[in-house]
């Protein structure tokens, strides 16, 4: 057809004219620097790294590099706002800010879908229709409590505990910030949180969201950089508490950083999930599930159902519908409203992505993937799944972090429970059946914070999430999310 732009990439049935999102009201400055004290201040290094669209590998800004001494300033602003205007507030005051935060996010929906697509990979259809909306879900739900504490502690007398220091993963990026954010302001905490390397731009929107809220300076601090920024705001001695998001590794250096303080923590790390299909299970929607648990958001998501448990009695059904339905995503330009998944967040992580299907593969597992072709730039892994694994397999051990999922049979529930829950994670899982009792049953027996039935992947504010084992400590969300932010 003449004129007929050609979508980025596209595979599937359906030959679809491309639908991008628009990017004309999107602003992105050229160069961005640290939230301190209400204020965007120059790095006191000078330094600055890119942030790129991992889509196509192109600069989208240059963004600070906090040192030790700009995490100092963050902390003593912090400190400053907490002693000060924030602790001088009454609660219900302080609410009424939160509120002016969640409707500010709400009105700039469209602007935060697109920058977070842009900087971090995900389809606009993930970040349009779940990260923006359940930012804003976060500082509505948490703005409530704000000035109601002594009735959801009743007795007990809560009282903040200080200044919270913040580390968040690049998955999640805005929505992850408002994970932290919102209940530590709601307990009447004052905060500096350092986003991820490669996806620091939805989070210094924010910061100018919380600028235009009028938030008394240093009552929120937003310091961009690497690993270092984030190690210097773990060990700065004036912060009361750590909240982390993040790898399992990383999680473990810190709490060896922090052992011996006085500092509280909350840690929310890496899982493998189990996602189980029994042969009474509604088949297609089961399938359904699980694609969006391991597919959608390009396998980025902690609580992704990596590892699959089929009954052996549907084994081949299964595994037709599940490779019919991969054969039907689309994979490219994650602006295209059609888009089902996007580009992987970084060089460093599809090499990582890539580690593992050499590793599935020489394991003598056998792997299969979307047909479809690559972007020639920007970082991008098909769909993939393994059959022909086994508890030991690599894949069947080690967080991906991808696109990838290894399938296992079982015959019985007690197998399955065996299997489910050998892992040193536990921080989700899913089960599919078409029985309740089977659900109670399976529930109280698996080792993951939060278990799905009959649906993935579905959050909400008012409901905790965590890990157990190597996935963490501590809860988010919830009544359960205000407690790591008070004493009591
Ligand atoms: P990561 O490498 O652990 O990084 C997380 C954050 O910590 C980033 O901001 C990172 O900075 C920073 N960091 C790195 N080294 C540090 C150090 N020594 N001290 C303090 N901070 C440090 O994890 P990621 O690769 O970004 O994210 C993926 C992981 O997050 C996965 O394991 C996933 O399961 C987990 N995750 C868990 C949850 C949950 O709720 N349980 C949710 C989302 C993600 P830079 O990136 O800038 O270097
Ligand atoms: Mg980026």
């Amino acid at each position: 057809m003449k004129n007929k732009i050609k979508p980025l990439a596209f595979s599937g049935k359906w030959d679809l004219d491309p639908a991008p999102e628009s990017t004309d009201h999107i602003s992105i400055k050229d160069q961005y620097g640290l939230f301190i004290n209400g204020k965007f201040k120059n790095p006191s290094s000078g330094n600055y790294f890119p942030s790129i669209n991992p889509a196509t590998e192109e600069k989208l800004s240059m963004i600070a590099e906090a040192n030790d001494k700009d995490v100092n300033d963050a902390v003593s602003a912090a400190r400053k706002a907490y002693n000060g205007a924030w602790s001088k507030m009454t609660a219900k005051e302080r609410g009424k800010y939160i509120y002016r935060i969640a409707r500010l996010i709400q009105e700039k929906s469209r602007e935060l879908a697109v920058v977070e697509s842009l900087d971090g990979g995900k389809p606009i259809r993930e970040s349009r229709d779940v990260d923006v909306p359940i930012t804003a879900a976060h500082f509505f739900y948490y703005a409530g409590w704000t000035d109601k504490l002594k009735y959801a502690f009743p007795n007990r007398n809560p009282e903040s505990v200080g200044v919270a220091g913040q580390v968040i993963p690049w998955n999640f990026p805005l929505m992850m910030a408002a994970w932290k954010i919102a209940p530590a302001l709601a307990t009447g905490n004052t905060v500096v949180l350092k986003p991820a390397e490669t996806t620091s731009l939805t989070a210094i929107k924010l910061a100018e969201i919380i600028q235009e809220a009028d938030l008394p300076a240093g009552v929120v601090n937003i310091i961009t950089g690497a690993g270092a920024t984030g190690a210097g705001i773990v060990n700065h001695p004036d912060i009361d508490k750590i909240a982390f998001t993040g790898s399992t590794g990383v999680g473990k250096i810190i709490m060896k950083a922090i052992a011996g303080t006085n500092k509280k923590s909350t840690m929310e790390l890496g899982g493998k999930a189990a996602n189980i299909i029994f042969e009474d299970a509604p088949l297609d929607q089961a399938v359904e599930g699980v694609i969006n648990g391991i597919y959608f958001n390009q396998g980025h998501v902690c609580c992704a159902g990596s590892r699959l448990f089929v009954q052996e009695s549907v084994y081949e059904l299964v595994l037709r519908k599940l490779k019919d339905r991969i054969q039907s995503l689309i994979l490219g330009n994650p602006l295209d409203k059609n888009t089902d998944i996007g580009a992987i967040n970084s060089k460093e992580q599809l090499a990582t992505i890539n580690k593992y299907l050499k590793i599935g593969q020489k394991e003598g597992a056998e792997m299969f993937q979307l047909d479809c072709s690559i972007p020639k730039k920007g970082f991008w892994c098909a769909p993939t799944l393994f059959t022909n694994v086994s508890q030991s397999h690599v894949i069947a051990k080690e967080e991906i972090f991808g696109p990838v999922l290894a399938i296992q049979t079982f015959r019985t529930i007690d197998e399955v429970i065996t299997k489910a829950n050998n892992t040193p994670f536990g921080l989700s899982a899913g089960v599919w059946t078409d029985k309740g009792s089977k659900i109670f049953n399976l529930t109280s027996q698996m080792r993951a914070g939060v278990v799905w039935a009959n649906t993935y992947n579905k959050f909400d504010p008012t409901s905790p999430f965590g890990g157990y084992k190597e996935s963490g400590h501590g809860r988010e969300g919830g009544l359960h999310g205000l407690t790591p932010y008070l004493n009591f």
